[in-house]
């Protein structure tokens, strides 16, 4: 039977139209006016919803709710509570009131917190976020809710996104304002992240333990094939994939996702998902369950969806491009230039805002893509480099060009009014080339960043963007305001010329893989931070601390709490990366590989007793090279397993980083490549995991 989709899409949602329905009208209204103006939400209304939510949610099969929050780990936390509650005559009666939909009181001393709150004041809060709809998974009605500790500093993902929205909103109003566009007045970023990830057969998963622990191999021989063929972009979905895909969407529009694209990406096993972009802070929760939908949906196919960056070598990583633009309440993206005189000025003025923004605050957007597992990416000549530029297409360089220079777009397109305002022809959708080797490209109408990891929160690019946008338009809006408006449209082309000319650096059109433009940029003076020890210290630079602290994203308190939060992170991961390939190699590997050289011994050996001329040179050349190698390998073991100590045991949280980073990641790396070399020697069946070939190509 063909399923009804605009029946399923959103079932599971306490959406607009719930609402509408199961709230007594001055409760919707009051409801509606807090989401859309941020209001406060008096206790009587509060109550009422919560009656009306959990009528809908025991109608809908839910027996618990959670309040639904991220913390710092980048991960999504709940902690379940039924709705039960005794009546007094041995029965019980379902019940959820206001209090405890706006506020929960979970102990957050578990969770990370960078030093910010001490054990003793373990108390945590979350506080109900009613701009992203309430949701049913698992039996459980889900609250989405912002999480700070008792004394108020945030301790997740969605509160200083927030706050950088709202800083955005109100820097964006007052530009529009000032260059006549009153109509306005609110104004909110959008996104669509577009996720990679790859799927392999469950079975084959669950023979290895680095995939297991860490989420990637830890080594592994190239397969016969990798993605050479280039067949396996857009290809021809296999039915166990296909159908993987169906349920998914059908799973993710039921929870109100807006699940569009999907399909095979370049590497094998490799594929994508893009949903239609929404306002940030929904597009970032959404974002969060697509990943957990993902894996608990693979787990129903006897598959294993994986999000880490770079779970093979020799072939793509995954990531996640995040689509990012802003709108208008009156319908309008800023960021779509027009054909008419007064909304280009505006889209001129706007997009030049976010190039002075990545220009100015393009090692804190390097920051927010910063991770373990997203530094086998960049730099690393298949993601975007960890160079932070801009790509916005030649067309819209030309235009650029030609009002630094007031040759109002050159011979090309010499468009103009007899007034004298310039206009913009309305072909750059069409023509911005899709440069896919740009971090931070112009696409039409909105800017993809594409650093970021597969595995990543989109939450801080995004807060990140908001706020240092937030702060070029408030540095535009010091610079006009005292213009008076028949004077305003030269103010702001003289303005653009100043932005143009200092900021023009961070543009870039061409190739962003060569090494050329590694040592342009140098020249250039953009900053190329490797790896993440060496980006993480640009969040608490002074002028980052200064950004954040000026618009109320962070307190000083916040900012240096989270740097430590991230570099534990990175620390941890690295570590239990290195204990988990030491396990792998003296507990599986090396013993397989002792074995299968003691057995050729031994069959060589009763070979020559049985033909005593018989020569057994190649069973001797491989008896060496195979012990050779084990030897090599049990020292380089010890050698990693000193470091990882030596490492572990430093108490500077940076030093500890930098150590994991330029002693311990080297080594795993020498002993890869001689467990590789091995690997080629060995038959499969003696190998102690399933290989590249068969976790690659088996599905
Ligand atoms: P690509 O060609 O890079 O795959 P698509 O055209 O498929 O890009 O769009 C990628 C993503 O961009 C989608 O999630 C789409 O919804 C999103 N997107 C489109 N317009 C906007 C916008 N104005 N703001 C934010 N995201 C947008
Ligand atoms: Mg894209």
């Amino acid at each position: 039977m063909p399923k009804d989709i605009p029946t399923l899409y959103g079932s599971l949602v306490f959406n607009d139209k719930v609402m509408r329905n199961k709230l007594p009208k001055d409760v919707y209204e009051a409801l509606r006016k807090t989401t859309e103006n941020g209001t406060h939400l008096e206790l009587d209304i509060a109550n009422s919803v919560a009656v009306a939510m959990k009528e809908w949610a025991v109608e809908n099969g839910a027996t618990h709710f959670t309040h639904w929050f991220q913390p710092m780990t980048g991960f999504t936390a709940e902690k379940h509570d039924s709705f039960i509650s005794p009546d007094g005559n041995g029965e019980i009666i379902m019940e959820f009131s206001g209090k405890e939909l706006i506020k929960g009181e979970p102990d957050a001393s578990s969770f990370p917190s960078g030093g910010l709150r001490a054990t003793f004041e373990a108390r945590g809060y979350t506080n109900w976020d009613p701009t992203s709809p309430a949701f049913i998974k698992d039996r459980t009605l889900c609250i989405p809710t912002a999480f700070c500790s008792f004394s108020g500093e945030a301790l997740d993902k969605k509160t200083p996104l927030l706050r950088s929205m709202e800083t955005l909103n109100k820097e964006a109003v007052k530009m529009l304002h000032l260059l006549g566009n009153k109509e306005v007045t609110s104004v909110n970023t959008t996104v669509g992240p577009e996720q990679e990830y790859f799927l392999i057969p469950k079975d084959l998963y669950k023979k290895r333990r680095d995939l297991i622990f860490t989420g990637r191999t830890l080594f592994g021989a190239q397969a016969p094939k990798g993605q050479e063929m280039e067949d396996h972009y857009f290809g021809a979905l296999k039915p166990t994939v296909a159908s993987y895909m169906h349920d998914l969407d059908d799973e993710l529009w039921k929870l109100g996702i807006p699940s569009k694209t999907k399909h095979n990406e370049v590497a094998p096993a490799q594929h994508e998902l893009a949903p239609i972009f929404d306002t940030t802070n929904v597009a970032v929760d959404h974002n969060q369950l697509v990943m957990e939908v993902m894996k608990k949906t693979a787990e129903k196919h006897n598959l294993v969806c994986l999000l880490h960056e770079k779970p093979f070598d020799g072939i793509n990583g995954s990531g996640k491009h995040n689509n990012w633009s802003i709108s208008t309440n009156t319908g309008i993206n800023l960021l779509d230039p027009s054909k008419t005189p007064a909304e280009n000025t505006q889209f001129l003025v706007f997009l030049m805002a976010v190039i002075k923004a990545v220009d100015d605050y393009a090692d804190l957007m390097r920051v927010a893509a910063a991770g373990a597992g997203n530094d086998h990416r960049l730099g690393g000549n298949e993601a975007p480099p960890a160079i932070v530029s801009i790509f916005i297409g030649d067309e819209l360089e030309a235009i650029l060009t030609s009002i630094e220079e007031d040759s109002y777009f050159g011979k090309a397109h010499p468009v103009q009014l007899e007034t004298g305002a310039h206009v913009l022809p309305h072909f750059i959708k069409d023509t911005t080339d899709r440069n896919r080797t740009s971090p931070f490209a112009f696409t039409g109408n909105k800017f993809e960043f594409r650093m970021l990891g597969s595995s990543a929160s989109v939450a801080n690019p995004n807060m990140v963007l908001n706020t240092a946008v937030a702060e070029s338009l408030s540095q535009f809006y010091d610079e006009l305001k005292d213009t008076t408006p028949e004077e305003m449209e030269h103010a702001v082309h003289e303005l653009l010329k100043r932005a143009i000319k200092k900021h023009k650096k961070v543009i870039f059109n061409g190739n962003g893989y060569t090494e050329e433009w590694v040592k342009e940029a140098k020249e250039r003076g953009l900053y190329n931070l490797v790896s993440t020890p060496e980006a993480l210290p640009h969040f608490i630079a002074n002028k980052n601390v200064d950004l954040f602290t000026k618009h109320g994203v962070f307190t000083k308190g916040e900012i240096f709490s989270r740097y430590e939060v991230l570099l534990e992170n990175y620390a941890k991961t690295i570590a239990i990366e290195s204990k988990t390939m030491q396990e792998m190699l003296v507990k599986d590997f090396l013993p397989a590989v002792n074995n299968y050289s003691a057995s050729i011994a031994k069959n060589a050996a009763e070979k020559k007793a049985l033909i005593p001329n018989l020569s057994t040179a190649s069973e001797e050349t491989l008896v060496k090279s195979l012990t050779e190698a084990s030897n090599a390998l049990s020292f380089k073991i010890e050698e990693l397993k000193e470091v990882t100590i030596e490492a572990e045991s430093v108490k500077d949280i940076q030093k500890r980083a930098d150590l994991f980073h330029e002693k311990v990641l080297p080594i795993m790396n020498e002993l890869k490549e001689v467990a590789n070399k091995i690997e080629t020697e060995i038959p499969d069946m003696l190998l102690p995991y399933p290989t590249y070939g068969q976790l690659l190509f088996y599905i």
